[in-house]
């Protein structure tokens, strides 16, 4: 098969190397050229864990190239894939369709050949019927279907997520593009991965109800956890306690400072969106969301008692800030939030993230960047763990405490103990909905 995938972000890169790796001949299109230019010279503009290897072995087995021309990428393509963003739009948190649906005018304007137009992007409800139509209208002459085929790896594990999916969604009008789609799977198909073949409505509805259920969950047990810190418990044996159960399962339950990322707030937020357009309102997504700001809210009332009441002139050192581990990605972070928080009132803010500095440097102004922690601990007020990266599971906590001004930690992520912590000499720990000392 040849294909072409338009959008060299998060996923279409990933998904573009691993097609590449199944045996097609894949062409990446995007229209930032440094972008292009850095794939070009073999460099990945993302950090995602073996995305480099993996990419130029398909680079070096002609299978997998990049351009910014489309006219070039579609020359005999049997699919395009658009997989550009689908941000949040301003002022009504519906999805923001404008690069979908210029992708779809340009694809109209140079396809000259029959074609599958896969959406890979995450669209609400109506979207492929609209790419449809937009196609149609641009280029009447023009043979083509359009297929829905959502993604659902997650930023730090995508290859695998990839290579190994849960379920692979695929939504189409007709045979003749359902053929086309699976000869593009077939590998997962022959490996026994299960393929939901169903129409476009559904595999767009799919995207949404999964990471608005999976958005829930996480809540569900934030919300617990706050209540265990009121009433007692430790959060880490109710999550294990409930997820033994087969009905509820063990994945998404590990309690935290409010998910974020570049899907589950944009998504839940559009999923809202569709339900009030239709007199249908989302209640359960809408509650998630609202409390979600909430627990948010509350890490900041946390860090706040734990530096005695103000943060002014204090110094905090920060243990990561992108959205989750193994990813450059700060979209809608948590980190973006409580940050600029502490800043403003004052705080001296140090920051250490394997990765994050990148995006982050614009993203939180006014804080320092450590590449160590033990340096960033010297002489701080309070420790933060906000992003679980490996580099944080195994501190020294005894050195750790050593250095500090006025050892206190709050472990956001629950990768540490108060025995622990108060073994290694901390005045004070706190972390989400387990016991804590002050
Ligand atoms: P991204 O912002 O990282 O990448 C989008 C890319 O598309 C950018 O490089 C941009 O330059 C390019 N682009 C935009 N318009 C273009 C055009 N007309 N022609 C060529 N290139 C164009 O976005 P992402 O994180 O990869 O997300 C893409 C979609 O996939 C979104 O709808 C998102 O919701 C969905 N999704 C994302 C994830 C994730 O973990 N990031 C997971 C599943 C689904």
């Amino acid at each position: 098969m040849k294909i072409a995938m338009i959008g060299t972000g998060y996923v279409g890169l990933v998904s573009g190397v691993c097609f590449s790796d199944f045996g097609h001949e894949v062409i990446c299109v995007d229209k930032d050229p440094a972008k292009i230019e850095k794939l070009e010279n073999g460099q990945v503009p993302i950090y995602e864990p073996g995305l480099e290897q993996l990419m130029a072995k398909n680079v070096e087995a002609g299978r997998l190239s990049f351009t910014l021309d489309l006219t070039h990428a579609l020359q005999d393509a049997d699919a395009v894939f658009i997989a550009v963003g689908t941000p949040t739009r301003r002022g009504d948190g519906h999805a923001d369709l404008t690069y979908v649906m210029a992708a779809a005018e340009e694809i109209a304007r140079t396809a000259d050949h029959y074609i599958v137009v896969v959406t890979k992007s995450t669209v609400p409800l109506g979207t492929n019927r609209q790419v449809k139509q937009t196609i149609r209208k641009t280029n009447p002459n023009l043979d083509f279907d359009v297929a829905s085929n959502p993604e659902f790896l997650r930023e730090g594990a995508a290859i695998d997520d990839f290579m190994k999916p849960d379920r692979v969604v695929v939504g189409v009008q007709n045979e003749r593009a359902a053929e086309v789609m699976a000869e593009i799977y077939r590998p997962l198909y022959l490996r026994e991965f299960p393929i939901v073949t169903t129409d476009l409505e559904s595999a767009e509805m799919i995207k949404y109800a999964a990471n608005a259920f999976l958005a829930t969950k996480i809540t569900f047990i934030n919300e617990i956890a706050a209540l265990c810190e009121r009433v007692g418990g430790d959060v880490k044996e109710v999550a294990r306690g409930i997820g033994l159960d087969g009905r509820i399962g063990n994945k998404f339950l590990h309690a935290g400072p409010g998910y974020g990322g570049s899907c589950f707030p944009k998504d839940t937020k559009a999923l809202a969106r569709i339900g009030q357009e239709h007199a249908m309102p989302m209640q359960i997504t809408e509650t998630v969301i609202k409390v979600n700001e909430e627990i948010k809210r509350r890490m900041i009332d946390k860090l706040l008692d734990l530096s005695g009441g103000s943060f002014n002139g204090k110094t905090i050192a920060m243990l990561g800030v992108t959205f989750k581990p193994n990813t450059d990605d700060m979209r809608d972070a948590p980190s973006l939030t409580i940050v600029p928080a502490l800043v403003g009132a004052g705080a001296k803010v140090r920051v250490v993230d394997p990765q994050g500095r990148n995006e982050g440097d614009a993203l939180l102004p006014g804080v320092v960047w450590f590449d160590d922690p033990y340096k960033a601990a010297q002489n701080a007020d309070l420790l933060v763990v906000l992003t679980e990266w490996n580099e944080f599971r195994a501190l020294d906590l005894k050195k750790v405490a050593k250095k500090m001004a006025t050892p206190r930690m709050a472990d956001l992520r629950n990768i540490y103990s108060a025995k622990d912590a108060k073994r290694a000499g901390f005045d004070a720990y706190d972390s989400i909905g387990r016991p804590a000392f002050h």
